[in-house]
């Protein structure tokens, strides 16, 4: 496989997800395109940033400077109005473990328990760029606006999806199909964004 695009992911899940969305604006693009930072033998830099963002970049320029290729990577997480934009860049470490998705959605929602609904606001925030070993950097930004439940619902997603509902929406994010999902979440909405640049640079 001779990959033109590297993900800064060791999932391969997510490599095929971001190649999904990629794929109708990027002309050309296969899936075989497309590697992991896994399957290329990438190291994963330690995520030091302050910001979804440089959260992103440190990851896409140790990719692009490791394998030569241009990279995508993406950071994401929740922000709380009421909480200042917690927990922010902690998301995946909330409850004090990387990635216990349980145990951060149970003590989110224990903090936020006295909190009434007017006062629930929040939003799932995804930053995706594009670095290139030449050093070019693109941002792309998405939000999904939105408010905390006070109890999970649904079975489908991951992390705080069952404690949130999509402005205008009925359902929860994890009563929602990943196609609906994709179509209206911060991460849709980020890689749409990132999808011109990366056709830009490969029809160069
Ligand atoms: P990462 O960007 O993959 O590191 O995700 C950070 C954390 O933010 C995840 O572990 C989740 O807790 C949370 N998160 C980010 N996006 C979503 C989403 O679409 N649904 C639910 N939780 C999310």
């Amino acid at each position: 496989m001779t990959a033109r695009l590297a993900i800064a992911t060791h999932n391969a899940h997510k490599v095929g997800e971001i190649w999904a969305i990629l794929a109708p604006s990027v002309p050309g693009l296969s899936r075989e395109d497309v590697a992991s930072a896994g399957e290329l033998g990438a190291p994963s830099p330690v995520e030091d940033g302050t910001s979804f963002a440089e959260n992103a970049l440190i990851k896409a320029r140790a990719l692009a400077a490791s394998t030569g290729l241009p990279a995508i990577a993406d950071d994401s997480g929740i922000a709380v109005d009421i909480m200042g934009g917690a927990p922010g860049i902690f998301s995946a470490l909330w409850s004090g473990q990387h990635g216990e998705d349980q145990a951060n959605l149970d003590l989110l929602l224990a903090q936020m328990a006295d909190i009434p609904d007017e006062h629930r606001g929040a939003a799932f925030v995804c930053a995706a760029v594009l670095v290139t070993p030449a050093g070019e950097e693109i941002v792309c930004e998405g939000r999904m606006p939105g408010r905390l439940l006070r109890e999970p619902r649904g079975e489908h997603g991951f992390g705080y999806d069952p404690i949130f509902m999509g402005e205008g929406q009925t359902l929860s994010n994890a009563e929602l199909d990943a196609e609906t999902k994709n179509a209206l979440s911060h991460r849709g909405a980020a890689f749409r964004a990132l999808a011109p640049h990366v056709a830009a640079l490969l029809a160069d």
